[in-house]
């Protein structure tokens, strides 16, 4: 006999995925019995979660735009020789905002399943077992009319088609003094680049707090802990900063994959990580997280693995030309000249086309617009083939 459904649909992972289609579940189907499961104690984990607002598509703003805790109207890039300004507004939503945001969905009490209200579950390693149920840490099943994936990356190297890395190390700081800019700087790129592509992230979250996070596009994803300290110091004595208290840190490593590495032969439509919903090129997730929230949220209950299925083919083409940049990074351009890649892409595009490539929604004309040009000096055309054929290691200096 089959087991009567204790719930419409059945969340794995409470990260940025399961936490924003919990959300937008709320909105388009208040009357939905949903179950979010989370194997860490707490929703959400410790990030900041940037992204350009032309990202957010209209119809998502009215349950997105709650989640957003910081908003500029647009940020600066620093490189030798270029300096500018994007006016295409900035925001971050928090780990703290959005599990807040989501706590809230589930009310005060525990208590059974009911139309309208978000169950969580925290703490437990779940399985899932087949798209209609899901194996609670080792023992008891839950069975639901739709299980969704979004427990994120499984690990963080070995990807099948080979990869860079960008590694990260952010530190928060509490102020005594004000912070000397009031806009974010995405790309702060004047170190010496001659260990290889490396930059500062600036996020003001206000006149007497600042994030400052060093980021590393590497062979390995590892990150260099020293060097992260020594920039974020350099920078906090080139603002006058005399005593800043560190309230926070962060650090992560992101891969930027050569091919499509996801969990997507799995019993359920995945999303997030978990089904190669995230920008493979800039490693920014949001946009396509909140493509999916919205997609499976809107989408007929029978039809849901069909619609993903559809769209995630829709994104096929896009996908395959982020890898491919990927591929021409790592594979093709010395690591001391990577930056230029990234100083000609902010000193040639305008904002419509920069702002379409972060959405993922980018044109063919917008993708041969930002290879025409490639690469610079230190270019290796054969290491290039081959790296289809087998992984390569570092390209020699
Ligand atoms: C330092 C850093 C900075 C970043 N900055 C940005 C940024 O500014 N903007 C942006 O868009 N992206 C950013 N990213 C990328 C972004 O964080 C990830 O791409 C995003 O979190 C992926 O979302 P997800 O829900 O798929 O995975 P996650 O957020 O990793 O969530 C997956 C969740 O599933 C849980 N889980 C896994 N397995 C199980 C299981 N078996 N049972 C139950 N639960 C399970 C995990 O514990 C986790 O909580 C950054 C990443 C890093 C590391």
């Amino acid at each position: 006999m089959t087991p009567v459904p204790e719930f419409d649909f059945c969340v794995v992972g409470g990260g940025l995925q399961g936490c924003l289609l919990a959300q937008a579940l709320a909105h388009h189907r208040p009357e939905a019995r949903v179950l979010l499961l989370e194997r860490a104690t707490e929703l959400c984990g410790n990030h900041t979660w940037s992204f350009h607002e032309t990202d957010v598509a209209v119809q998502a703003r009215v349950w997105f735009d709650p989640l957003v805790a910081h908003r500029w109207p647009g940020y600066r890039v620093r490189f030798p020789g270029l300096s500018r300004r994007v006016a295409i507004p900035y925001a971050t939503i928090t780990s703290d905002r959005l599990r807040e945001a989501t706590l809230s969905l589930a009310g005060e009490a525990a208590g059974p399943a009911r139309p309208g209200r978000l169950v969580i579950r925290t703490g437990e390693s779940c399985e899932i077992r087949s798209p209609t149920s899901v194996r609670l840490g080792g023992h008891a099943d839950v069975f639901c009319r739709t299980v969704i994936d979004c427990r994120g990356r499984a690990a963080p190297s070995g990807l099948p088609g080979g990869a860079g890395y960008q590694t990260f190390i952010g530190h928060e700081y509490q102020l005594d003094q004000r912070w000397p800019t009031s806009e974010p700087t995405v790309m702060d790129v004047r170190a010496d680049q001659a260990g290889g592509f490396e930059f500062l992230y600036e996020l003001p979250f206000g006149p007497d707090r600042v994030l400052l996070e060093y980021t590393r596009f590497n062979e390995t994803p590892t990150c260099d802990e020293g060097r992260a300290a020594e920039l974020i110091s350099t920078r906090l004595a080139e603002a006058g900063v005399h005593a800043a208290k560190l309230v926070r840190t962060e650090r992560g490593c992101l891969p930027m994959p050569y091919a499509t590495a996801s969990r997507n032969e799995g019993p359920a439509p995945a999303g997030g990580y978990a089904g190669g919903w995230y920008h493979a090129a800039t490693g920014y997730s949001m946009p396509l997280a909140i493509r999916f929230a919205e997609l499976v949220a809107r989408a007929d209950p029978e039809r849901i693995a069909l619609e993903v299925t559809a769209a995630a083919s829709q994104e096929r083409l896009r996908r395959g030309f982020a890898h491919f940049l990927n591929r021409l990074l790592f594979c093709l351009v010395r690591p001391e000249d990577r930056w230029k890649i990234f100083r000609r892409f902010y000193g040639v595009l305008p904002e419509e086309r920069i702002a379409r490539f972060y959405a993922h929604r980018f044109t063919f004309t917008d993708a041969a617009r930002i290879v025409i040009g490639w690469p610079p000096a230190g270019l290796a055309p054969i290491r290039f083939a081959m790296s289809f054929v087998s992984l390569p290691g570092p390209v020699p200096t």
